[in-house]
């Protein structure tokens, strides 16, 4: 801006329009200071060509410190990709997930719906992020309570007993304070309630629900014995 301002004004003076000048410079320079002074005050704008940037990891990064229990055949078949969408602040951001190669097409006709929808999703970060870990570790706890949609994450279902679907890269958490675990008294993560009417929570109409499920995936909404609101997930085929 204050660029501009100092090309236009060498321009009028080349021009040596005097006149218009007189009224003009002050008009322009008032509206180029008014930007520039705002500029510290104004939220980040993120847009489709130049988004907020959530997550910019590498290959490297992505996976540091995972479970040495995972298996090679396992890891292998996970792919790092970038995805946009409107987070809670109404801005495009960009961030990663890591999830099965053979999942990658439809989680990405699933966020450019919500794009489309502009349905609010908060960050989407790798569960590898410094901001998740307890001890070193991958920690599931700290990513929902961050409110933060991830995928991959070499780890036992929530209770224990056997693998989950996210250790395969198979399952996808979204929005997951918006939309928690619930299983008799215990709401996961802490804090957090289901309302259907608040932006980011799933319903069974819910566009983003039905697509998930036209593409063969299952919701955690549906199930019976306990919700996990936030929870998509798509088995192998047998
Ligand atoms: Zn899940």
């Amino acid at each position: 801006m204050l660029l501009y301002t100092l090309i236009m004004i060498a321009m009028m003076i080349r021009a040596r329009r005097f006149r218009t000048s007189a009224v003009l410079l002050p008009l322009v320079l008032a509206v180029a200071l008014s930007g520039w002074a705002a500029s510290g005050q104004t939220p980040r704008r993120g847009s489709l060509k130049r988004p907020v940037i959530d997550s910019a990891m590498t290959e490297k990064e992505a996976f540091d410190g995972l479970d040495p229990k995972c298996p090679a055949e396992i890891r292998k078949r996970q792919r790092l990709i970038d995805v946009k969408y409107y987070s809670t602040d109404g801005q495009v951001h960009q961030g990663q997930l890591v999830l099965d190669f053979e999942l990658v097409d439809d989680v990405k006709k699933v966020f450019a719906l919500a794009l489309k929808d502009r349905f609010p999703i908060r960050s989407v970060i790798p569960i590898s992020d410094g901001r998740f870990r307890k001890d070193g570790r991958w920690d599931d706890e700290l990513s929902m309570e961050a409110d933060n949609t991830s995928s991959f994450n070499y780890r036992e279902i929530t209770g224990g007993g056997r693998l989950s679907y996210h250790a395969y890269g198979r399952a996808v958490d979204i929005n997951t304070f918006e939309n928690p675990y619930i299983k008799g008294g215990t709401v996961l993560p802490h804090g957090a309630t289901y309302d259907p009417k608040v932006a980011g929570t799933f319903n069974a109409e819910s566009p983003i629900v039905r697509e998930f499920l036209r593409l063969g995936w299952a919701w955690g909404g549906n199930w019976t014995d306990r919700k996990d609101y936030q929870h998509f997930e798509k088995p192998p085929k047998k």
